[in-house]
């Protein structure tokens, strides 16, 4: 007898062993061969720290598709994976882990001991992703595995820098930062989110020093007030025109500031007459600018006040709040309390709110960049699949702000600048300086890390050997589709497109094909806090990987989020079980008395096809033309399922 497949369909029984034979036998690997054209898609890295979720399997699922549909027409198709040093998220799990195993923080470990404990945390867990990967099925390039803090990612790192640098689309600043006082680091304006929540606003009398009545603002952050450095009132304002140019006091700690005049207050809003704290508000920073104020800050790193608080020095920014407005309520200053809908940012990490901050930190400008960005999407060198993310893509390039990229963390790339503390020289460069250029004193490196998505900018090009004119780089790069969910089109997309126009002159990927979130089965997004995220490998284990991925694959509509639901991935195993014992038949019937399979169809054998053997050729062979033309286009709905059926 020849073979003969189990009787029952148990993915568990074959699964594994079949990806492992296929990753052996080289599958997977991409060859630059001269007489194939390349196809490339790199894989978003996924977290060193996390687990693979529902998100990962579909945005893998659907590359797995591209890739091994392209192979089978020939292309020398290359689906490069790698994994991400995630900076933010892994820090705090290195930094829990440090507490509860040694009892200590990261300080008191010192630098180099923790990024000790960082890469053994990379060496334990980063590992564990990738195994969750060859888990889906997914036929990705293994040899060509990237991480983007190895050597090679790091060149590439430090040259973008410099490079930008020297053009000066790098500098360094004082400016408003978005602040975590729980994460101690800098965010970037799109790692905030901005939620609307009940809140309160007090308004405050300021008197005047002459004795007069002074001047009323309204505010949601009382505690800023001692950053305050005037207070600023529309000059079309009737209402404050003499008190322009007047001076009033803080209450209680009675520190005197200008009345000014500037167009910023609108006199529709509250009093009319605004507080101005240039350190802890992006708006009166910009206030400042205009008329050369001072920009003293009163609320420090770790969110508790410092000395220009007075007696609250030392007391969390919220509990200065609360007892703040008591004494101003007891000493007569608060005129009224309303209730009002105020908006809030909270750190996409940790929730705590997010506390505008003046610091000196590293800013690419992206005026110029975003420049060549918008027009390649605007001349067809870059299409959005469905093509309405565009809008979204465009959106934000065109009111694009600078990008603070500096972070104060210890894991990830170190900023490539060395300071001279004796005569205030600054040196960028790749190899840190024995001496001081200008007056031969030690230099120290920037103490800060760049942003994570500064390195995973250059993930199609660093990962193909980039700033090196490999082989790899020239034959398969630029890359063809990037395959990704739409929550990440301004972290990701739009920093990938304009590092690789200006580092490669050309787009990385012609097509951009964004597919939606999975969502629980009352279609809630996945979250930690309300635990009811699904783990995919508990369904593999299941049901079977490819029943996961039918069901992914043809549960969603382009760009729009699907939802996971048992009756669904039952259907999609019974399907599975259906093809399982359509082919057990099929090989069964078609052995000869040797047990030789014979092929199916082939006239040229010498077997006559009967009209129901010509029937469901036919019938596969439409299945082959629309599947092709769908992938074709990424039209990638349910009608894919339908013509399986
Ligand atoms: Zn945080
Ligand atoms: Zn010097």
């Amino acid at each position: 007898m020849g073979k003969e497949l189990a009787k029952t369909y148990d993915p568990k029984d074959f699964e594994e062993r079949i990806y492992e034979q296929w990753e052996k036998n080289g599958a997977f690997r991409a060859h630059r061969d001269p007489d194939k054209k390349p196809y490339t898609i790199v894989m978003p890295p996924p977290n060193i720290t996390g687990q693979l979720h529902m998100g990962h399997a579909l945005d893998q699922t659907l590359q797995d598709v591209l890739t091994r549909w392209k192979r089978m027409q020939g292309y020398s198709a290359l689906w490069l994976p790698g994994s991400d040093h995630a900076s933010i998220a892994t820090e705090v799990k290195v930094v829990e882990k440090i507490k509860e195993e040694e009892g200590k923080t990261k300080e008191e470990l010192g630098r180099e001991e923790f990024l000790k404990r960082a890469w053994e945390w990379k060496r334990l867990y980063g590992g564990m992703i990738t195994k969750q990967v060859r888990k889906l099925g997914n036929s990705c390039d293994w040899d060509r595995e990237r991480f983007t803090m190895d050597e090679g990612c790091n060149k590439a790192v430090v040259e973008f820098f410099i490079r930008l640098y020297e053009k000066g689309l790098i500098y360094r600043g004082n400016r408003m930062i978005n602040w975590c006082p729980e994460c101690g680091t800098s965010l970037s304006d799109i790692e905030v989110e901005h939620e609307e929540k009940n809140g309160l606003y007090w308004y405050i009398r300021y008197p005047g020093v002459d004795g007069s009545e002074g001047v009323v603002v309204a505010t949601s952050r009382p505690e800023t007030i001692f950053g305050d450095v005037a207070v600023a009132v529309n000059p079309d304002d009737e209402r404050y025109k003499d008190l322009v140019g007047k001076m009033v006091m803080i209450p209680i700690i009675e520190r005197q500031i200008p009345v000014i005049a500037d167009p910023y207050p609108d006199p529709e809003k509250g009093s009319g007459a605004v507080k101005i704290t240039p350190a802890h508000d992006p708006n009166d920073f910009e206030v400042g600018q205009r008329h050369n104020l001072e920009k003293p800050i009163c609320i420090q790193a770790d969110a508790t006040m410092n000395d220009l608080a007075g007696k609250y020095e030392g007391m969390d920014r919220f509990a200065c709040r609360k007892a703040w407005i008591k004494d101003l309520k007891d000493a007569g200053y608060l005129i009224k309390t309303e209730e009002k809908v105020i908006p809030l940012g909270g750190c996409y990490r940790c929730d705590t709110i997010v506390e505008p901050m003046l610091s000196d930190q590293w800013f690419v400008a992206m005026e110029e960049l975003a420049k060549p960005a918008i027009e390649v999407a605007g001349n067809g060198k870059l299409e959005h699949m469905p093509k309405r993310f565009e809008k979204i893509y465009l959106h934000w390039l065109e009111n694009i702000r600078d990008w603070c990229i500096s972070r104060q963390l210890w894991w990830g790339h170190r900023i490539p600048a060395y300071y001279c503390d004796t005569c205030g020289e600054m040196v960028v460069t790749a190899q840190a300086p024995e001496r001081c250029p200008k007056c031969g004193a030690k230099m120290r490196q920037d103490e800060d890390v760049l942003d994570t998505w500064f390195s995973s900018a250059l993930w199609p090009f660093s990962t193909l050997g980039w700033p090196e004119e490999t082989e790899d780089l020239k034959y398969f790069y630029p890359t063809d589709v990037l395959v990704t969910g739409y929550d990440i089109i301004f972290f990701w997309v739009i920093r990938m497109v304009f590092s690789a126009l200006e580092m490669t002159g050309e787009a990385p990927f012609h097509t951009v094909f964004v597919h939606g979130l999975v969502r629980d089965a009352e279609g809630r997004k996945m979250s930690k806090s309300l635990g009811n995220g699904i783990d995919p490998l508990m369904i593999i284990d299941q049901y079977g990987a490819d029943a996961l991925r039918f069901m992914l694959t043809t549960g969603i509509t382009p760009g729009n989020d699907i939802r996971v639901k048992t009756d669904r991935l039952e259907s999609a195993r019974n399907f599975a079980n259906k093809l399982w014992n359509a082919s057990r038949f099929v090989i069964m019937n078609l052995q000869d008395e040797k047990g030789i399979i014979m092929p199916v169809g082939s006239n040229a054998d010498g077997i006559a096809l009967k009209d129901e053997d010509k029937w469901i050729l036919s019938k596969a062979n439409e299945a082959v033309s629309y599947v092709t033309t769908c992938l074709d286009k990424l039209i990638w709905h349910s009608r894919l399922s339908g013509c399986m059926s």
